[in-house]
């Protein structure tokens, strides 16, 4: 029953939880390339389609890629985002913001990342971008040696370049 305060409409209750990942065999060669500074991929026996990062499988023919690794490049085509306004605990990243997907040049899949360096107004698809890395000095095997995208300046790749990988 409310009283005179009125009834509670928020309670707070933090929840944290600490956990200890194993990466496994396909993300560990990812994560060792992003070590190297490059995005290394694995390409389907099937149709040799490139999956950066490759989760060890194809999902479409569930066979596995390999064995060979295919680098591709850190340039790539922007072919989605989403202008993220609303501020969260777990964002490390200032909203508003640009998230967004990269097709990655050689690449057949995605990556998510954020866009930086580009008033949000300007986003857009087909977008040419890169990867701006941290010095090398600071790199891990870890994502986060890339700290964003960012235009490139190129003109925009025509929407039939990518228009099957969206
Ligand atoms: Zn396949």
């Amino acid at each position: 029953m409310a009283d005179e305060k009125g009834p509670v409409e928020i309670v707070q209750t933090p929840v944290e939880l600490d956990y200890t990942y194993t990466a496994g065999q396909a993300a560990t060669r990812f994560l060792k390339g992003v070590e190297q500074g490059k995005f290394l991929g694995q390409r389907c026996p099937v149709d040799g389609l490139v999956y950066v990062a490759s989760r060890g499988s194809s999902p479409k023919h569930g066979v596995p890629t390999g064995p060979d690794t295919v680098e591709v490049s850190d340039k790539g085509t922007l072919i989605s985002f989403s202008i993220v306004r609303i501020p969260s605990a777990n964002l490390s990243v200032e909203p508003p913001f640009a998230a967004i997907s990269v097709l990655l040049d050689g690449a057949d899949s995605h990556l998510m990342h954020v866009l930086d360096e580009c008033p949000l107004e300007e986003v857009r698809m087909g977008m040419r971008v890169e990867a701006v890395w941290l010095p090398k000095d600071q790199w891990t095997a870890s994502m986060q040696n890339v700290t964003h995208f960012r235009p490139t300046g190129e003109p925009d790749a025509p929407f039939d370049s990518y228009k099957d990988h969206l």
